[in-house]
């Protein structure tokens, strides 16, 4: 019987590229699912200077670290620029992204096929969020916080507590996104 062996020497690795400009749930349930699946995985926090974000690249990275450090095939980096040009310099061949409701299929399938053409050698790896996070966004939780609604289900308690004494310092007024 013929058999298919795997090549063992060639590692997996991936890479899960976002904002996390508020890191929720949501996101840490996709990196403890992809961690499972691949030998390493990157979480890359993207300096995005056209959104404007609550939190700097090191508060969201250390927002991260917090929540997964545990994990040892782990990392988080920060970058800059295009998602498939820091895949490329750091091994992986894989780009993990979350799908939410049919919303985010849209955005999700375009950036996928708009990455594949720049380098046929990613692969994007989509992973189902787990029904209890299909509605969680930064930007809902920022929402709640801003009306002062209770986070806790939402976001780990450090995450809520930094993002309501960013979004309630001057009230009325959005400081950021
Ligand atoms: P971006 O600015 O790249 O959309 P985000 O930090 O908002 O960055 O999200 C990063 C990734 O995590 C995206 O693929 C997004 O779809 C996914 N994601 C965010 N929230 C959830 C959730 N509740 N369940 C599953 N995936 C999620």
């Amino acid at each position: 019987m013929e058999r298919h062996v795997m090549d063992t020497n060639k590692e997996r690795n991936a890479l899960y590229p976002g904002s996390f400009d508020g890191l929720t749930y949501g996101h840490i349930d996709i990196i403890r699912r992809a961690s499972l699946l691949f030998d390493r995985l990157v979480v890359g926090v993207a300096h995005n200077p056209q959104k404007k974000p609550c939190f700097s690249v090191i508060e969201r990275m250390t927002m991260i670290e917090k929540a997964i450090g545990d994990l040892p095939n782990v990392s988080i980096r920060d970058f800059d620029g295009l998602t498939v040009n820091f895949a490329r310099k750091i091994g992986a061949k894989f780009i993990v992204r979350g799908l939410r409701a049919i919303s985010d299929f849209e955005f999700e399938i375009q950036l996928a096929l708009l990455n594949r053409q720049m380098d046929r050698q990613i692969e994007t790896v989509f992973l189902a969020t787990s029904t209890e996070y299909i509605f969680l966004s930064s930007s809902a939780v920022k929402d709640v916080i801003l009306h002062n609604g209770n986070a806790s289900d939402l976001v780990p308690d450090y995450v809520e507590k930094a993002l309501r004494e960013k979004l309630l310092k001057k009230k009325g007024e959005m400081p950021c996104a």
